[in-house]
């Protein structure tokens, strides 16, 4: 079998890069997210400029300020976080269903069924999280989920300016227990400072250390997992990436290269944008039941409109319906729009809301369907429907 490919993805200083967007003078000055000394707060994030000073996350703010005089502290916006994570999402959603999210700014990927190589889906995927949503990661590439975690953690661990790390870090299959056998054990997975003490009392200090105590020696000191332990060390992991994380919405967006001012061409543009979203909620079994949109004007104004369904749908037409419908209630025609996306929230799963189907909406699914395996056989781009779009003010 061929190894797979597997990504880890993780999100650099998360929060702090979150409050940069939100307050661009902060970037590059050390700076610190997280509750207040006084009140004993604790660092959350903290930013590479601040890093360089020896503050470090889950500090007491009160040192990090000792450590660090002239640290600015930024209270926390977990909303700003979360929102900003669920776009991450959407992108990695983009590339692959197989995606597990292990907290706000973390993920693993199985691109295993992509063509293209390993380190040219994460140069792509770091690029355009990027470009899209200006936000730094490091991802780690490996044959499985455990390297992949390491190899971020020592792309991170070998960054020491003060700007973010951005680190690809790629093991090739078949060198997993090189790459960690010099590393310090502690950096194992799993492998905690209790753990990391008595494989210390054991003589081991590396993660080569650990390999070479034997199976024996680990599964009389730690019982089952010790057996886990020795597996690991040597790189060695078959647990699969569980895509069991549950989406909260769907959206697609463009941003025109020069902006648009004519409405039939907007419209085509709400059409493959809905397209876009039904068929990644098909591909998720899901149904929306809200649809929204959002546009951009070219002055940079900008304005959502959204409307709740009767009956949730992952019906290309009907979301293109929604969207056209809600288009209507900002357009001003010949004004110059600069962005328009569609999105669908409030999802659900396809299979509890079966009943709520009738005949030709049968008909329309199995018809979407058919065109879904096109898509998915020769790309997503060679499919359009030949549906002719009338705009509003010409009909
Ligand atoms: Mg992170």
């Amino acid at each position: 079998m061929a190894p797979r490919k597997i990504i880890h993805l993780d999100l650099d200083a998360f929060f702090c890069a979150v409050e940069e967007l939100r307050q661009p003078d902060l970037a590059g000055k050390p700076f610190a997210v997280g509750g207040q000394p006084n009140e004993r707060g604790v660092v959350a994030s903290c930013s590479y400029a601040a890093r360089q000073s020896g503050v470090h996350s889950a500090m007491p703010m009160a040192q990090a300020v000792r450590v660090c005089p002239g640290l600015i502290i930024v209270s926390s916006q977990y909303s700003a976080y979360q929102h900003a994570s669920e776009r991450v999402m959407e992108i990695l959603q983009d590339l692959t269903p197989r995606i597990e999210q292990i907290s706000i700014d973390e993920a693993f990927l199985d691109v295993s069924d992509l063509p293209e190589s390993h380190t040219d889906i994460a140069r792509a995927l770091q690029g355009r999280i990027a470009s899209d949503l200006q936000l730094p990661c490091s991802l780690g590439l490996a044959s499985n989920k455990l390297v992949a975690k390491i190899a971020t953690d020592v792309g991170k661990a070998n960054h020491r300016q003060a700007s973010y790390p951005r680190a690809i870090t790629y093991v090739a299959p078949g060198t997993e227990a090189e790459f960690l056998a010099p590393l310090a054990a502690r950096m194992l997975w799993g492998v905690g400072p209790k753990t990391a003490e008595r494989l210390a009392g054991l003589g081991a200090q590396t993660i080569g250390d650990i390999v070479a105590l034997g199976q024996d020696t680990l599964v009389r000191q730690f019982g089952r997992p010790g057996g886990d332990l020795w597996r690991h060390a040597q790189g060695l992991d078959e647990r699969p990436v569980e895509s069991d994380h549950v989406l909260k919405s769907i959206s697609q967006e463009t941003t025109f290269e020069r902006d648009r001012r004519d409405e039939k061409q907007l419209l085509e543009v709400l059409q493959e944008l809905s397209e876009q979203v039904g068929y990644r909620l098909r591909q998720q079994q899901l149904v929306a039941g809200t649809v929204r949109i959002k546009l951009r004007w070219s002055d940079f104004s900008t304005f959502t409109r959204q409307m709740t369904l009767p009956t949730p749908t992952d019906q290309d037409g009907v979301l293109a319906d929604c969207a056209f419908h809600l288009f209507y209630q900002l357009w001003q025609p010949g004004r110059a729009v600069r962005l328009l996306g569609v999105g669908a929230s409030n999802l659900g799963s396809r299979v509890h809301q079966l009943s709520l189907w009738d005949t030709p909406v049968d008909k329309e699914r199995k018809l979407l369907q058919a065109i879904d395996e096109l898509r998915e056989r020769y790309g997503k781009k060679v499919v359009q429907r030949g549906r002719g779009i009338k705009p509003q003010s010409s009909a």
